[in-house]
């Protein structure tokens, strides 16, 4: 009846992001400052940032903050070049298992 296709309800779409976002949560994140396991990893809202799947900072116990970000590398690459801007960053890549951890 001219119905728009029904896609859920806000909760569950909420639930979807939410659990397309975890899917993409680091195994485990390197310190780029000390080069410890960083355990503390908490997703960062992507709204508004186009081409990001996912954004992760992590905060290791020697105080030094890492980001990681996901989705497409230009998007992810722009990301970096931003937040570098303000702050002292060290910036690093890896796989999201923990694996193939390089510096830039
Ligand atoms: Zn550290």
């Amino acid at each position: 009846m001219g119905q728009a296709k029904n896609r859920g309800t806000q909760a569950e779409r909420v639930a979807q992001a939410l659990a397309k976002i975890e899917a993409k949560r680091p195994e485990k994140l390197v310190c780029n400052s000390c080069g410890a396991d960083v355990t503390q990893v908490n997703p960062v809202s992507t709204r508004g940032l186009r081409g990001l799947e996912s954004i992760w900072v992590g905060h290791c116990d020697c105080g030094h903050t890492t980001f990681a970000a996901s989705g497409e590398p230009q998007a992810v690459e722009a990301f970096f070049h931003a937040i570098s801007q303000d702050t002292e960053l060290t910036l690093a890549s890896q796989a999201q298992d923990g694996s193939g951890y390089s510096k830039a």
